[in-house]
Order: C-alpha cells, then structure tokens, then sequence
C-alpha cells in the first residue's frame, strides 16, 4: 500500500487538495491506515499548535517536518492568464441543433489557446447541465475551476486524458478557469443555457 506523501497529508489537513485528491486520501484512511491515521492527528495538532500558540506542545518532529514543508514550497510565481478563443460552437453552426429534442440537447464547443484545446460539452437535463471537456496539448493541467460572479462555484482535476467533468451545473454564466504551474487559461463569459 502506498501512503500519501507528508505533504499531500499536510494539504489534506489544510483543505487545499482538489476534490479527487482529497477522496484519494478519505479511501485510503477508510482502510483503515493506522499509520497515516496518527500521521494526521500529528499534524493537526502541530498546525493546531502554531495557529493558536497554546499551551499544547506539538511532537517536535511532526513540526519540524510541517515547518520543513511549508518552506519546501516554491513560492507561487504570479500565473499568467491566457483568454481561450471559441472556435467552434454546433448552436451557432446549427441554430437548429437547440430545438431539436432531446437528441440533439448537447451542445459542443471548441476553444483554443496558445498550444492548447478545450473541447466542451454541455449536455442539458432538466434544471441543470452536466459540463464535460477534455484539454489536448499543454502542460498537464493542476486543476480546472469553475467561477460564477467572481466566486469558485466548484473544481475538479483532468485524468491523464486531459478528462474533466462537471455535474451538475445550474444554468447560468460562468468563467472556467484551467491552471497549470505556469499559467491559467480562462475560458471566459461561458454561457450554460438551452436556448442557443
Ligand atoms: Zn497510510
């Protein structure tokens, strides 16, 4: 069995893993792992330590490695935003495609962005859409966000495909914002509605 590394258990106890990272670490605690159970607790009292600065004395190995860690970390460097362009769009190509039942319900986009394409799909359920896509080229992405009005609505990781899916995803306009280490390509002003 392969335990997480230190460090994905000092995100995991910080929430700043994405989802499937996350689900990862909950299945292999389930199973159960005694060893990164007591890992965890260390870590959550050492971080419990530093933030409240009690009386509590962390394990002093536990803090010097969550110290180590928090300075192992490359100091992000600012991303640069990339804006997609659509290249393709079925509605606009087929106006028709919107309103020809529930067949035809899926509309399909393509956007690109220096050295990289966003294929979209949105498929259209009753109050909802689900979103899939799947980046070719690029970097390997990190993660892919979803924002409405400024605010992350939700993210989800890309498979070694490039695969991400959203479900569900109330109608409405969002911006999808895919991050690699090195930039972020935004796919702005994205309209998730039936009518095309
Ligand atoms: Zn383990």
């Amino acid at each position: 069995m392969t335990h997480p590394s230190f460090a994905s258990l000092l995100d995991y106890v910080e929430d700043s893993l994405p989802r499937e990272a996350r689900a990862a670490i909950d299945e292999h605690l389930a199973g159960p792992c005694s060893q990164c159970s007591v890992e965890l607790s260390r870590i959550r009292a050492a971080l419990g330590a530093l933030a409240n600065d009690d009386t509590v004395a962390p394990p002093e190995e536990t803090l010097r490695r969550a110290v180590a860690a928090f300075r192992a970390r490359p100091a992000a460097p600012p991303r640069v935003r990339i804006a997609a362009m659509l290249v393709f769009d079925n509605y606009r190509q087929s106006p028709l495609a919107a309103v020809r039942g529930p067949a035809a319900r899926a509309r399909q986009l393509l956007f690109t962005a220096e050295g990289l394409d966003i294929d979209l799909q949105i498929h259209f359920a009753e109050g909802g859409a689900t979103l899939v896509g799947q980046i070719l080229g690029g970097e390997q992405p990190s993660i892919v966000r979803l924002h409405r009005a400024g605010e992350v609505i939700d993210d989800v990781g890309a498979d070694s495909f490039g695969r991400f899916a959203f479900r569900p995803v109330p109608l409405g306009n969002y911006d999808l914002v895919i991050e690699s280490d090195s930039r972020e390509v935004a796919i702005e002003g994205l309209e998730i509605h039936d009518a095309g």
